[in-house]
């Protein structure tokens, strides 16, 4: 589905990925853990181009494909979005529109589909999440676990082939975690492909195929996530997943 090659990218003098690789299939769930500032979210808004890399290369199978440059503009990287949508840390939804509203303005006024359609789409995707009820409420209203919810339909309803999720629970009251991680944990057993960057380990041994370990903006081991959490193979690894899991 996605294949990742070579990206470097600096702020100013801070060197951040220093030539990441990895792959992700269609239906996998990849998930990026290491240390802070490891670059992870770095890397993860790199796919979808929230962040203009200098070099290297993002592919999706069937296109867009960017091979980035010093000379790569925000706009150029922007067409990588076509194919993937990301889910924030948080506090991401539009304040001043309704619970419909903001998972239903992407559809409507960027990718001009037919309203029927786009509000049917919605009700569905509010009910699995347990909040149709909250359809017409304003974010400040909800909890930070419902507020991620929402987030996550937000992203589905853009009818991605890739969802990215940028440490989904970070921000969340440690008993609001679990009610979030339940519907990743679901959309990946309906198949469908993540990338997501994470502190939660147990949840990356539950849910995610492959596990990447980034330290110091470099891949330092890749494998599937038995391996990599329960049997890692670099000293670095083993002692990142000692401390934490
Ligand atoms: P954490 O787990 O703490 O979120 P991370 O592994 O996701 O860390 P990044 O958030 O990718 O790491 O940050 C890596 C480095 O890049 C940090 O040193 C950070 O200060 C720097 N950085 C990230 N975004 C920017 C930015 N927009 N401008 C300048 N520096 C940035």
């Amino acid at each position: 589905l996605l294949s990742v090659t070579g990206l470097h990218k600096s702020f100013g003098e801070n060197q951040v990925l220093k030539g990441i690789d990895f792959t992700v299939h269609a239906g996998e769930v990849v998930a990026l853990i290491g240390p802070s500032g490891s670059g992870k979210t770095t890397a993860l808004r790199c796919l979808n181009g929230l962040e203009v890399p200098q070099a290297g290369t993002v592919a999706f199978n069937g296109g867009p494909e960017v091979s980035f440059s010093a000379k790569t503009t925000a706009k150029q990287a922007q067409v990588l979005r076509r194919r993937s949508a990301m889910v924030f840390q948080g506090h991401h939804l539009f304040p001043h529109l309704t619970v419909l509203q903001n998972v239903t303005v992407g559809p409507l006024e960027v990718q001009k589909r037919e309203r029927g359609e786009v509000m049917e789409q919605a009700a569905k995707l509010l009910e699995r999440v347990g909040l149709s009820a909250k359809a017409d409420a304003y974010p400040n209203s909800l909890s930070g676990g419902q507020q991620q919810r929402v987030g996550i339909v937000r992203a589905l309803m853009l009818k991605p082939d890739l969802l990215l999720f940028d440490e989904p629970t970070s921000a969340l009251d440690p008993e609001l975690v679990g009610e979030v991680l339940v519907v990743i944990k679901e959309l990946a057993q309906e198949g469908w492909s993540m990338v997501l960057v994470t502190h939660e380990l147990a949840f990356a041994r539950d849910v995610a195929d492959t596990v990447v370990f980034m330290d110091g903006g470099v891949v330092v081991e890749t494998g599937p996530a038995a391996k990599v959490l329960g049997a890692p193979s670099n000293p670095r690894t083993q002692g990142f997943v000692q401390r934490l899991l």
